[in-house]
């Protein structure tokens, strides 16, 4: 425990320290030896802890998932968690890109603004939306852990493991082996996160030196207008939700949540974020593991609050710039899509820009609008997955209370 704390405290350690580093160095250094200090320094210590969350993220989900899946006994029960979570990640959803609406009617970050509009951008195509959920189904379960496509995965996970749990006391052997496995994947993740501190002040760092926060101030109303609604709902809504419907203390959770929050801000991913959520989930907040193993990596592949802001505000801003005037059925088609649109977006960085192509679409604002947000996209991306993630695990906690099986006890330690 003394270990753990210790660890988590040096990774905060790395933020600040990366932060004011990065600051510093793109203030006061010249450019070539930045330059020099990113090739041969950071990009290296940040590429080694990336490339460590990313190597156990696709065998973690798997088999986290049909343990999961597997162990939560009966498919009644499967199917009634399962039923809580999805609908708690859809409302909050909803929910978040509604308060974004509101406050973008409010500020309006895009009139006045005296920017001009590029005329030659090329988004990249946006899905149909049906194709989301079509897509979820994979034809060649191998091919989808080889690329990594997340929703494809997860399908087939929780198929395997439902499939285990109908097939009784003979698959056993096969469950024991997963759930060996499972562990295994655990202590990598402990291996790895001993190079979280260093890492997440290489990536941060890495960020600040290249674009500096003045980057924001173009967009400045844009970007705190997200930012502010970011922040509303992490202490309202996730706040509210743990106190009113988890019936739990809100700030025993963010005491003990923040070491993962600080890796979703530091790597913008909130894939590469799920083998620390599980691990807090399961040693500090008391979820069992058949829930957390269940509902974290599905909540990292399709419940993204922080994405939907964005996308929201996004397309308020970008249809003022164009001087197109939303109406009230546009701003509910904008809810509608953008909730749709955060499932289908994927854990990685810079992944909900793309989507927001199919906000803007479906309420026909121009495209283009999406290289001007561009450019401050970098950091809200890092802000909006502290959020994505936060989501899933205030939702955990809900549901794992509401099924009487959270263990208060470590919850309030
Ligand atoms: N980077 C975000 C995440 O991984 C996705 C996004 O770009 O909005 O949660």
């Amino acid at each position: 425990m003394k270990n753990n704390m210790s660890l988590a405290n040096k990774v905060l350690f790395g933020l600040i320290a990366g932060i004011g580093f990065g600051i510093i160095a793109h203030a006061f250094l010249t450019a070539g030896f930045n330059d020099l200090v990113v090739k041969w320094v950071l990009n290296p210590v940040g590429n080694v802890f990336l490339r460590g969350i990313k190597l156990i993220v696709v065998p973690l989900v798997l088999c986290s998932l049909i343990s999961g899946a597997a162990s939560i006994g009966d498919i009644k029960k499967l199917g009634r968690v399962g039923g809580k979570i999805i609908s708690y990640y859809m409302l909050t959803t909803a929910l978040a890109v509604t308060i974004a609406l509101i406050f973008a009617n409010l500020v309006n970050p895009g009139i006045g603004l005296n920017m001009p509009l590029p005329t030659e951008y090329k988004a990249a195509e946006a899905p149909f939306v049906m194709d989301i959920f079509v897509n979820m189904i994979p034809t060649n379960p191998l091919e989808s852990l080889v690329k990594g496509d997340m929703l494809q995965i997860i399908v087939f996970a929780i198929l395997f493991g439902v499939s285990i749990t109908l097939i009784g006391e003979r698959a056993k052997p096969l469950l024991n082996i997963v759930n060996q496995a499972n562990e295994v994947m655990i202590k990598i993740i402990g291996i790895v996160m001993l190079t979280a501190p260093y890492g997440v002040f290489a990536l941060i760092s890495k960020v600040l030196i290249a674009q500096g926060l003045e980057v924001l101030l173009p967009l400045l109303k844009y970007a705190f207008t997200i930012l502010f609604v970011l922040l509303l709902q992490i202490l309202l809504v996730y706040g509210g939700a743990l106190k009113i419907l988890g019936k739990v203390n809100p700030i025993k959770f963010f005491k003990k949540f923040w070491t993962v929050m600080v890796v979703a801000f530091s790597t913008s991913s909130s894939n590469a974020t799920i083998p620390v959520n599980l691990n807090v989930c399961q040693t500090k907040l008391g979820i069992p593991e058949s829930i957390s193993s269940f509902t974290i990596p599905l909540g990292a592949t399709i419940n993204m609050d922080g994405t939907a802001i964005m996308q929201g505000v996004a397309a308020v801003f970008i249809a003022q710039l164009f001087g197109v005037d939303l109406s009230f059925q546009q701003q509910i088609m904008i809810i509608l899509t953008a909730t749709l649109a955060s499932i289908g977006t994927a854990g990685v960085p810079g992944a909900g820009i793309v989507m927001l192509a199919m906000v803007l679409q479906q309420i026909g604002i121009p495209l283009e609008g999406i290289a001007i947000v561009l450019s401050v996209d970098r950091i809200i991306d890092m802000c909006r997955t502290v959020v994505n993630i936060t989501g899933d695990a205030v939702g955990t906690v809900i549901v794992s209370n509401s099924e009487k099986e959270l263990d208060l006890e470590v919850y309030n330690s």
